[in-house]
């Protein structure tokens, strides 16, 4: 076999090749030697029809097409210069004989000088490509970024995108403009996230790791401090991408300075705050005189004032619960919620508060089911005031004269408590929201009963600080039970 290809190989090569022509360098003439299949459908013509003639003879060029893109001008500098010279992108519609309109169509050319043997310029290679639908492609994206950007821009939406393998961080300029930088200011991540308020940094850390391994998905509110040492503050929310490993490898998100937000409902909790200072102290005095006056009317045996006292007590006993519960909700909105962590016998403290309860309350009866005494490292008040909220909610929405059952035990090292009534119940749909801020269940049975929504949310916030967990299993129209767990010895 010999080594080199027959030429009628090479000649059938060059036929069905993309969109080539081959032309000897005779300028002006530049005779047609060579036309490959695509090239001939593409210009509409035949092999037998071009060969051997001039290409301008052939292909008269329009003149209202650019000199930069006209073949003959371009073949004419190559045979001249001898350099290569490729088109990237250039219009060149064609004519649609069954339409009789024009199509819109973008090509790519390259323009190829080859030697003789005599080492001079003798022909030129010309191939031409239609990168219309590429172009279209990119039109179309071009087109979506921008409606995303203007989007972004009414919206007053930051964008960001972190390449988690090699730490490429791209953002938009709202971005820059939120943390309170110069739009020609380049900025890196870590410059970013030296902006976010120490005090925030755990808003952070958690969700961001939740992400990465669970759920693929963030959302936090932080404060950042600019550069000229005011504070903002953003919330940011996004999506982390995994690889087929699902490994991650890239983090996008948008940011939204909700400053205003914020202040409004920093103002709004320092009025409650304030406000449930205020009564606090009327309500204390108004509580001792009730048990001064009891104590005193006992004495003279006057049964219709008594009896009127204990009622007065009770709604005073309520109205303390409410103010003590805004309290606690401005302090856990402000951070301030504290608490004090000492080892204590959480049956003991349960068996406490039935007593309490029944002391006030005589329309249910409470039934204890005591397991071992479990020793727990936990604020106690608060760890009451969670029991508390359980015993008075089974009591609020469950009928007079129905059983409470109370009952303590160890499960998997942890201490569960768990708070079961006969009730109304609870649909499923209510069950996951019931732990939310000011969720009250909207239903005829329950419209009279008093209330804020902020018992379980305080409830759920308290456990949370102590890493338990609080649930609710409830069937409606059969009862609820509401539980919490909490590590033993932690
Ligand atoms: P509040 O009772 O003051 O409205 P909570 O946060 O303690 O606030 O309870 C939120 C809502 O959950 C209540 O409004 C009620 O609809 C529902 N709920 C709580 N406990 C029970 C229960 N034991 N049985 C039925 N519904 C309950």
């Amino acid at each position: 076999m010999p080594n080199t290809l027959p030429e009628n190989i090479f000649r059938t090569v060059f036929e069905k090749s993309p969109g080539s022509l081959l032309v000897r360098a005779d300028v002006p003439r530049f005779t047609i030697l060579a036309a490959s299949d695509s090239y001939l459908a593409v210009t509409a013509t035949t092999r037998d029809a071009i060969l051997g003639r001039g290409f301008s003879e052939v292909f008269p060029e329009s003149t209202n097409i650019d000199d930069a893109i006209k073949a003959q001008h371009i073949f004419k500098k190559v045979a001249e210069t001898g350099q290569k010279i490729d088109i990237p992108s250039y219009r060149y519609d064609i004519f649609d004989p069954d339409t009789y309109t024009y199509e819109e169509h973008y090509w790519s050319c390259s323009n190829v000088p080859i030697l003789g043997d005599d080492g001079k310029i003798a022909y030129i290679l010309n191939t031409v490509i239609d990168i219309t639908k590429e172009v279209k492609a990119r039109e179309e994206a071009m087109e979506i970024a921008n409606r995303l950007r203007m989007a972004n821009e009414a919206t007053g939406l930051a964008t960001w995108d972190l390449d988690l393998v090699d730490q490429t961080f791209v953002y938009s300029p709202r971005m820059a403009e939120i943390f309170g930088h110069k739009l020609d200011e380049d900025i890196s991540l870590s410059d970013f996230r030296s902006q976010i308020s120490q005090d925030d940094m755990n808003n952070i850390i958690l969700p961001s790791f939740k992400a990465a391994t669970l759920s693929g998905d963030y959302l936090y509110e932080v404060k950042i401090i600019l550069p000229d040492a005011s504070t903002r503050w953003i919330k940011t929310q996004g999506i982390v991408i995994f690889d087929a490993n699902k490994k991650p490898v890239r983090m996008l998100g948008t940011v939204l300075d909700i400053t205003e937000s914020k202040r409004d409902e920093i103002r709004k909790n320092d009025f409650i705050a304030m406000a449930s200072h205020e009564l606090k102290t009327p309500l204390t005095s108004l509580k001792a005189y009730i048990q001064l006056l009891e104590r005193k009317i006992t004495q003279k045996d006057d049964s219709f004032i008594n009896n009127a006292l204990v009622k007065a007590g009770n709604q005073v006993n309520k109205m303390a619960d409410l103010v003590y519960g805004f309290l606690d909700l401005s302090r856990l909105e402000s951070g301030k919620l504290q608490v004090k962590i000492l080892p204590f016998d959480i049956s003991e403290l349960i068996a406490e508060i039935i007593t309490e309860t029944m002391l006030i309350n005589y329309s249910h009866p409470i039934v204890f089911k005591q397991g071992k005494p479990m020793i727990i490292n936990a604020d106690r008040d608060r760890i009451g005031q969670v029991v508390s909220n359980f015993l008075s909610n089974a009591i609020k929405y469950s009928p007079k004269g129905s059983t409470i059952t109370v009952s303590s035990r160890i499960m998997d090292s942890n201490a569960q408590v768990s708070v079961t009534d006969n009730g109304i119940g609870i649909r499923s749909k209510d069950q996951e929201k019931l732990f939310q801020r000011f969720y009250r269940v909207e239903n005829e049975n329950i419209k009279n009963i008093s209330g804020f929504g902020i018992g379980l949310y305080l409830a759920s916030e308290i456990i949370q600080r102590h890493q338990g967990k609080i649930w609710v299993e409830s069937k409606e129209g059969k009862g609820s039970t509401f539980s919490f767990s909490l590590p033993i010895g932690s």
